[in-house]
């Protein structure tokens, strides 16, 4: 019998510490044309959208799609309309499962946790009966409101998130395990109160031990369905906050307390060994002139990162770089509308004189330089991923702009993804004839830049740089901002979504 699905995205990470993040820099696509684009795409909702076409008892129900790059909490009205649509959609569609790609790390201006929130307004309107299933990015905030409300939800394994799509996969697959009745899903969650400072790539120790783990718990017994590992996102301040393990199991399963307490044990006993080896941007500079293996350098500026939530209006980098003793040639963004709409008005070929970026994080300064403007773009930008892959770097307006006959500098009007050579290569900018580029991430270009250069990360100022006590947690309560070791750990909880799902 066909499957009615309603389908959807709201996917955002909030920065607690950023400014609030407008409706004008949001984005709403509704109907089948979200559908179009996300078919094949390196996303979670690509891989929701695939695995549904992929069976022929399926009627697809587009809702709505927010796919949003970081930045500050959302404008609290701006979610309630699209809560609101959701409620009214899924009232009047009455699907059979619904099937979401979040976040979750979402915050609203008055909301901590968005996706809670919403999956138990979601809840509320589909009853029971229906299935919900949920795709999360393992950075979420994971809550107990998410795991009573929804069926399923699990997190990518990857961090790069080069998994995403394989995660929409298998959400659909077990949603269709649910609706068959193979599947009585039981969620076990545990916590440890601490923030990673680094080390959170996943091909990495501790975090790659400790995935090979969970993988080989999940191929031990048919009982245990998935184990998610999240490591909270360093900027939220969420109460409850901390590394979680999250086992599900068909059914209770009898270890699955004993097995969550073992990962976050395991968090806490290796918390100083996640920490990263960074540079200074003197010492990046110097390196990218030593051109040690010939590529290009691409310098993942961490503190302003826009894929954690950075504004992305940094021009440090640049400055150091017109400064250093070497006559060095690169390629960054900045985030500054105000010079975009300047270098509209003179046109291509006019030289103006700017005040460059430094207008949004608190700890920059405008940057008095002149520049000549080489390209205006105001179309929409595709990533080539494969972390991303097809989905739009979400700049809005820009403009190339030459300094010093040196420097190209793309000026952005919106934060977006800056993590793919495409930034680059769309305005004519090739990646392969710079000594650098700046990157605003700090995994996920990895991948998107395998071959083309060799990464260098730097422990640059900014919102998107984590130091202990430089942000200040009012409702987390986590080492290392704050002293836990009475209590490190959060006993482990258990939600079970069906009736039956309670017997062992
Ligand atoms: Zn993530």
């Amino acid at each position: 019998m066909t499957k009615r699905i309603a389908v959807g995205r709201l996917f955002h990470e909030s920065h607690c510490y950023a400014r609030p993040t407008t409706a004008e820099s949001l984005t709403v696509v509704r109907g089948d044309k979200f559908i179009e684009c996300a078919r094949g795409n390196g996303t979670t909702l690509g891989g929701i959208v695939d695995a549904l076409d992929e069976r022929h008892d399926v009627e697809l129900l587009p809702i709505s799609d927010s796919m949003i790059a970081p930045s500050g909490p959302i404008d609290h009205g701006f979610y309630l309309e699209q809560r609101g649509f959701w409620e009214d959609q899924l009232k009047i569609l009455e699907p059979d499962a619904v099937i979401i790609d979040l976040h979750g790390a979402m915050g609203t201006t008055e909301l901590e946790d968005a996706e809670g929130d919403f999956l138990a307004h979601v809840r509320a309107i589909v009853g029971d009966d229906v299935v919900i299933g949920v795709g999360l990015d393992l950075h979420a905030n994971i809550t107990p409101a998410m795991l009573t409300a929804a069926d399923i939800c699990i997190a990518c394994k990857h961090n790069p998130h080069d998994d995403y799509y394989d995660t929409g996969k298998y959400v659909v697959e077990l949603v269709f395990e649910v609706l068959a009745g193979r599947l009585n899903p039981v969620y076990t969650l545990a916590k440890a109160r601490m923030i990673t400072p680094g080390k959170l790539e996943t091909d990495l120790d501790p975090l790659k031990e400790m995935h090979a783990r969970a993988r080989a718990l999940e191929r031990s017994t048919s009982a245990i369905v998935d184990i998610s590992l999240y490591n909270a996102y360093r900027f939220g301040d969420c109460t409850d906050m901390g590394q979680a393990a999250v086992l599900l199991s068909n059914k209770r399963y009898p270890q699955a307390e004993e097995i969550v307490l073992d990962f976050v044990r395991e968090f806490w006993a290796r918390r100083e060994e996640f920490k990263d080896d960074l540079l200074t941007i003197e010492e990046a500079l110097d390196a990218v002139v030593a051109r040690s293996d010939g590529l290009p350098k691409a310098l993942a500026d961490l503190g302003d990162r826009t894929l954690a939530g950075a504004p992305g209006d940094s021009t440090l980098i640049l400055q150091a770089a017109m400064n250093h003793t070497q006559p060095l040639r690169g390629a960054l963004t900045v985030h500054d509308s105000e010079t975009v709409a300047q270098a509209h008005s003179a046109g291509v070929g006019g030289s103006i004189a700017m005040q460059l970026g430094g207008k949004i994080t608190p700890q920059y300064h405008p940057f008095a330089v002149e520049g000549v403007v080489k390209g205006l773009n105001v179309d929409d930008v595709k990533l080539f991923g494969p972390t991303f892959a097809g989905e739009s770097a979400g700049m809005g307006a820009t403009a190339l702009i030459e300094i010093d006959k040196r420097f190209q500098v793309i000026v952005t009007s919106k934060p977006g993804f800056i993590s793919d050579p495409n930034i680059f290569e769309s305005h004519g900018v090739h990646v392969c004839d710079q000594d650098f580029v700046v990157v605003k991430s700090q995994f996920h270009f990895n991948r998107n830049f395998e071959g083309i250069t060799t990464s260098l990360y730097i422990a640059s100022p900014g919102l998107a740089y984590y130091l202990p006590g430089v942000f200040e947690k009012k409702r987390a309560h986590v080492w290392p901002d704050m002293d836990v070791s009475a209590e490190p750990i959060i006993a482990p909880q258990v939600f079970c979504r069906s009736a039956g799902a309670g017997r062992l």
